[in-house]
């Protein structure tokens, strides 16, 4: 009988949420990662619920729905850095009911009085609100107190025979780095600079996806507020560029012009690993061994994180069942 054993490569949200999912349905799990939290696009992002710049629409409904049920457990748990946050979509013309409507617990059409200057149309939710670095950290201490182990590699893993040895099943879980690793052409950066200012009290995030200055974003946390920003295609850049941070502030203010006084904390990039769309599908490698990939999450990393997780863990459990007869 085949042991329940099992590799991934990654320790972003999308390597450490499939490492505790599978640990916690019985397989020993090891994660081997270059970057690990606090140093990963993961921790980098603000972040929010919400299927933004991922696809394919379909799955990524199922996922993200999955993944909000998820969260909105994880909510009641306080360490694990998730709450829930009233959200305010806004649009500078009218827009059709989205297709994520189903997936949250409420939705209305926001009224006109609720509007910024210059915007004609939006939504008010309820969607679970990351606190980031919290929550990689809280992912990290479940997988290894459940008995995960957790590697730090050296440098990047140019191949998967290089850290699988002769273990049955391995999950790629490497983001943008899958573009080199698995010389995938449909893996691009999408690059996001975030500007991080003291929080002066707000609750709510704002955000415009799809106006003429989106993408604009205002994502109050608890120690801080993040706004945002870009989401610029195949641009590596990971410096920042004070330009764009001057651009972002100016944006966030004409939304709510109170931040005009708002101390400055910080800046940041990341590079969200976007595709055409998300790969999660089981390769099988030479030798009766398998290959699951789960990688090219966009700017929903989050969003589909549980789904996508309890994806691979049907496959993992297939892929098992299939070895042992
Ligand atoms: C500015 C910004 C805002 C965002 N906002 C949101 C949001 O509000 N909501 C949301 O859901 N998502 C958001 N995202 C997107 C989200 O951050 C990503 O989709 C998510 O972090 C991807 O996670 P991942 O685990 O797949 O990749 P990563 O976090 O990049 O982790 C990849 C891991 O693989 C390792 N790795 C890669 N290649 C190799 C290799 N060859 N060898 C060894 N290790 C390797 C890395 O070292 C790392 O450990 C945002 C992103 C940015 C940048």
């Amino acid at each position: 009988m085949r042991k329940r054993n099992a590799i991934i490569l990654g320790a972003g949200v999308s390597g450490l949420t499939c490492g505790v999912r599978l640990l916690e349905a019985g397989f020993d799990v090891r994660i081997a990662a270059y970057l690990l939290p606090p140093n990963t696009t993961s921790n980098v992002a603000p972040a929010y619920w919400y299927p933004y710049k991922v696809a394919p629409r379909d799955s990524v409904l199922g996922w993200a729905a999955f993944s909000y049920g998820k969260f909105v457990d994880l909510s009641l748990i306080p360490e694990s850095g998730i709450s829930m946050s009233p959200l305010l979509k806004i649009f500078d013309q009218e827009v059709d009911e989205p297709f994520w409507k189903t997936a949250v617990k409420s939705f209305r059409r926001a009224r006109t009085d609720e509007l910024p200057e210059g915007y004609v149309d939006g939504f008010v939710t309820e969607v679970p609100r990351i606190e980031t670095p919290v929550y990689m950290q809280y992912l990290l201490n479940r997988f290894t107190e459940s008995g995960g182990v957790l590697e730090k590699l050296d440098s990047e893993t140019v191949s998967f025979e290089e850290i699988s040895g002769d273990l049955p099943l391995l999950i790629n879980c490497t983001g943008l780095g899958a573009a080199k690793l698995c010389r995938d052409g449909n893996t691009f950066p999408i690059r996001g600079q975030i500007v991080i200012v003291k929080n002066m009290g707000f609750r709510r995030i704002i955000s415009d996806e799809s106006g003429k200055l989106a993408p604009i974003y205002i994502v109050p946390r608890n120690e801080d507020c993040v706004l945002g920003g870009t989401a610029e295609e195949n641009d590596w850049d990971l410096s920042i560029d004070p330009a764009t941070s001057e651009e972002i502030l100016n944006k966030c203010i004409a939304i709510e012009p109170s931040l005009a006084d708002a101390e400055i904390l910080g800046h940041k990039v990341g590079l969200r690993p976007g595709r055409t769309e998300v790969r999660l599908e089981l390769e099988k490698l030479p030798g009766g061994r398998a290959l699951i990939h789960d990688y090219g999450h966009g700017g929903g990393g989050f969003t589909l994180s549980w789904g996508c997780a309890e994806e691979v863990l049907t496959l993992a459990e297939d892929f098992v069942s299939r070895n042992e007869t």
